[in-house]
């Protein structure tokens, strides 16, 4: 099928790249020109595990290509994936104006039956208000349908989410998109549910201020370990499985971040308020998250006491392992309370050091995770990369001036930590 996904970002280009490869016809479309460019010359402007050589190989077949033309991607596909950011508005509120601007953009340049299908992650009911802005802003009046599609990839695991989905959402109006909506996953052979928009767009929050609720929750426990001698881990372990819980997003640490969660749930309890729900709950899973990354420098600070003059040695930057992402990194976030606490710093990041440049600064760039510990009184993990696991601890031994890591991530046996000499201080163990 001919397909058209507007907004080249994280999901938009590697939900393009994928329904290439099983494929179908692609046209992704930015408005970043100098995205566009990097795209067109056989580059990409994020790091994501496989979608290199993904993008590469289905723009030699023929199958992918880019363009900075909304309406040359309008006017080459019946279907229209709109991927555009929907970042939080300082209230918590979502900032709809991307959608809105695309929104206008389609209808100023159709001239025949399009679906258009609202894969960003939205509040409930921005899709009658999608439908009834390009009723409007039609040129002359054009049949069409709106249809939600929520994406429930994860960075770092992207090509691989999208290409074995646990299930594909489609909300729609009418019975009239559903078959072309099947037709474009069918390759992927994952079930499809269809619903209603609303329940659609319900089903994007619900989902994932549900896994942030998850993460909080065994957060909670780790300070109920740390207080009775328990090990979270083992807890976690005991609790994952049953069938009922499962083990994943039951990892404790220096809190959730990244660019969807923390704004979907302030999103989900700003939509609940507008309904007239005072969501409690989520208020007390976004208390506990920030409350963790305090527990954690509190750590920090009451073993190196004043911070002033100390040098801190930070690995992990981005907001989790596998991607180049600082977008609400607790890493980043971390980085600038311990500078405000008067340390220097030394970061390394396998992926993410050239984004940390924009909006680190005074800290010194490390490109060998080795040598992050040089001269530094500390040494804290703040991202849970597989790489760092095989940091040659007794170099770090040797390198520190004291021999202290505090494990925002718990990657690290407290054992042998113990044993290899270490003050080793993680997370509810
Ligand atoms: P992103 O910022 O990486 O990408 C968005 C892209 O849209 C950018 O490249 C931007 O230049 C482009 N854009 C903005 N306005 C445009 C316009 N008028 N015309 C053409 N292009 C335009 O964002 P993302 O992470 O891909 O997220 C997109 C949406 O998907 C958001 O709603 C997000 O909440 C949701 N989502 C993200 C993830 C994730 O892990 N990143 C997962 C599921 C859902």
């Amino acid at each position: 099928m001919k397909l058209t996904i507007i907004g080249t970002g994280y999901v938009g280009l590697v939900t393009g790249t994928c329904f290439a490869e099983v494929g179908h016809q692609v046209v992704c479309v930015d408005n970043d020109p100098a995205k566009i460019k990097v795209l067109q010359a056989g580059g990409i402007p994020i790091f994501e595990p496989g979608l290199e050589e993904l993008v590469r190989k289905n723009t030699q077949a023929g199958r992918l290509s880019f363009t900075v033309s909304t309406a040359e991607g309008v006017r080459q596909s019946d279907v229209i994936f709109i991927a555009v950011p929907t970042p939080p508005l300082p209230d918590g509120s979502v900032d709809l104006s991307f959608i809105e601007k695309v929104a206008r953009e389609i209808a100023a340049s159709m001239a025949s039956y399009k679906v258009i299908v609202d894969k960003s992650t939205v509040p409930v009911k921005t899709g009658d208000q999608v439908a009834e802005t390009i009723k409007r802003y039609c040129k002359t009046p054009v049949d069409f349908d709106v249809v939600s599609n929520p994406e429930f990839l994860r960075e770092g695991f992207a090509v691989e989410d999208l290409m074995r989905p646990d299930r594909i959402v489609v909300g729609v109006r009418s019975q009239r998109p559903v078959q072309a909506m099947k037709e474009i996953y069918k390759p992927f052979n994952a079930p499809v549910i269809v619903t209603d928009i609303n329940s659609a767009e319900l089903i994007k929050h619900a989902s994932n201020s549900f896994l942030a609720l998850k993460i909080s929750y065994i957060n909670a426990i780790s300070v109920m370990c740390e207080a009775t001698g328990a090990n979270v881990q083992e807890v976690a372990a005991g609790m994952g499985m049953d069938v009922r819980i499962g083990r994943r997003f039951l990892d404790a640490s220096l809190g959730f971040g990244g660019s969807c969660f923390p704004k979907d749930l302030s999103a989900f309890i700003k939509i609940a308020e507008q309904v007239g729900y005072d969501f409690k709950l989520l208020k007390e899973v976004q208390n506990i998250n920030s409350r963790q990354m305090e527990r954690f420098v509190k750590k920090i600070v009451d073993t190196l006491w004043v911070l002033k003059e100390k040098k801190i040695g930070v690995l992990g930057l981005a907001f989790k392992q596998n991607t180049d992402d600082i977008r609400s990194s607790p890493a980043i976030d971390l980085c600038h309370r311990l500078q405000k606490e008067g340390a220097t710093l030394r970061v390394h990041d396998p992926k993410a050091m050239d984004k940390a440049r924009a909006v680190l600064k005074e800290v010194t760039f490390v490109e060998d995770m080795n040598e992050v510990a040089d001269g530094c009184d500390a040494l804290v993990v703040a991202t849970e990369w597989g790489e760092f696991k095989k940091l040659d601890l007794a170099r770090a031994r040797q390198a520190l001036s004291h021999p202290i890591i505090f494990d925002g991530r718990n990657l690290f046996d407290p054992a042998e930590m113990k044993r290899l000499g270490f003050i080793y201080k993680s997370i509810g163990r």
